[in-house]
């Protein structure tokens, strides 16, 4: 018998013709998220399927793995001989496993694939089920919703049973539909909103602008706190464009109306995270943004800022409320660094009275005082590259 891990996708069965585009993109992913676990680990397909093997550190890969995009579940299965009372005894032993939460009902379900097998799909379902009863207690059979799941397969050499899977992230995996540039804060919104497109497959790019000394070490440091745990679903490491902005900020200060700091501040981040994003191969921009949230949310606004960028601009929070997105944040795990009270750029350079509705050729007007391109080409020269290892 030999313990190893199932991995169940799911998106990815149904993307045609891409399919082994996708798996193997997948399999590469996952290849990457281990590769800091020490022991062999052999990560293979057959059948449709991809199978995780390893020595030890199972509970540490499998950790891993439910932060791997593209996974659906993660199952904790055995490998047997052909043999009847080998499968009796795995499917014994996965059973008593997760008898440990409070589960009262199981199910079996069988495929088989090896016609040779003496018993077909029902009746190893069936003998299974009455063996399973008989070396348990208080555990009945509920075949429409069980609690406990197993799964047998008996394949051509071996037969696979598995039972309850544990839950993946889902989505697709990371880096196989593009990249794109994310404007990190260190809000509560944006890391949320970067992990969004990452789950649909697009690999982030994170910028942050950093205003010291108005915003201290500390802010930045925070930024890349929250670039670490997302990292933790980017297969370990993510590059994280820090840009010095205090230039920028104190030109507009300066030299733009009051109203409109603001609106033009945003344009300044845009303008330079869309330079930034694609000189590295990135399609899109990504930011927390949400219809409505403040001043600078109005659909006014946006249109203003947006037009200074050719490429898209995604907010993927548009649809959300606060404390859906906290409670996302929470799951995602960047909520409790989010909520750590260092400042972030804006708040010292909020106009008392903003301009909710601006208009492009006002902004455009107020901007003629600042030599634009001047100080975007500065600041770009000064980026500092950090790459940032999960934890
Ligand atoms: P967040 O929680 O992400 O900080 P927010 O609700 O505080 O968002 P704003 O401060 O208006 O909203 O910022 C809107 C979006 O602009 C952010 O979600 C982020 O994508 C981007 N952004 C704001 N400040 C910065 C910054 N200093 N560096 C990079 N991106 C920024
Ligand atoms: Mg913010």
């Amino acid at each position: 018998m030999k313990d190893l891990i199932l991995i169940k996708y799911g998106e990815i069965g149904i993307k045609g013709g891409n399919r082994y585009l996708f798996e193997d993109k997948l399999i590469k992913n996952m290849k990457e998220s281990l590769s800091g676990i020490s022991g062999k680990i052999d990560i293979y397909k057959t059948h449709g399927r991809i199978f995780v093997e390893a020595q030890n550190n199972f509970e540490r890969i499998i950790d891993r793995l439910q932060k791997v995009f593209g996974i659906v579940g993660v199952c904790p299965a055995k490998e047997v001989a052909l043999d009847f009372e080998e499968v009796k005894k795995a499917g014994l032993e996965l059973i008593k496993k997760e008898l440990s939460s409070p589960q009262k009902t199981f199910k079996v379900e069988t495929r088989r694939i090896n016609k040779d097998f003496k018993y077909d799909s029902m009746e190893i379902s069936r003998k299974l089920g009455a063996y399973v009863l008989r070396n348990t207690e208080d555990l009945t059979v509920d075949v429409h919703d069980p609690d406990i799941r197993l799964d047998v397969e008996i394949r051509h050499k071996k037969a696979y049973l598995y039972a309850n899977d544990l839950p993946g992230v889902k989505g697709l995996p990371l880096g196989s539909c593009g990249k794109a540039g994310l404007l990190l804060s260190g809000g509560i919104d944006s890391p949320v909103a970067g992990w969004m497109a990452m789950k649909r497959g697009v690999e982030i790019l994170p910028i942050y602008f950093h205003t010291p000394p108005f915003t201290s070490g500390r802010a930045k440091e925070k930024v890349l706190d929250l670039s670490r745990v997302l990292a933790e679903y980017a297969s370990g490491s993510l590059q994280v464009r820090v840009v010095p902005f205090t230039e920028i900020q104190t030109a507009i200060n300066e030299k733009a109306p009051e109203k409109l700091l603001t609106v033009i501040m945003r344009r300044m981040m845009m303008k330079i995270a869309e330079q930034i994003t694609s000189d590295n191969e990135g399609k899109a921009l990504i930011t927390g943004e949400s219809i409505g949230q403040v001043a600078s949310q109005t659909l006014e606004s946006m249109n203003v800022t947006n037009a200074i960028a050719q490429m898209p601009v995604f907010r993927p929070l548009i649809g959300l409320d606060k404390n859906e997105i906290k409670k996302r944040a929470k799951k995602i795990g960047t909520y409790e660094t989010s909520i750590q009270p260092y400042d972030d750029c804006c708040t010292f350079f909020v106009p008392d009275n903003p301009e909710t509705k601006p208009k492009l050729r006002f902004v455009e007007y107020g901007e003629e005082n600042l030599e634009v391109d001047k100080l975007i080409e500065e600041a770009i020269e000064k980026v500092e590259i950090i790459t940032v290892e999960a934890d």
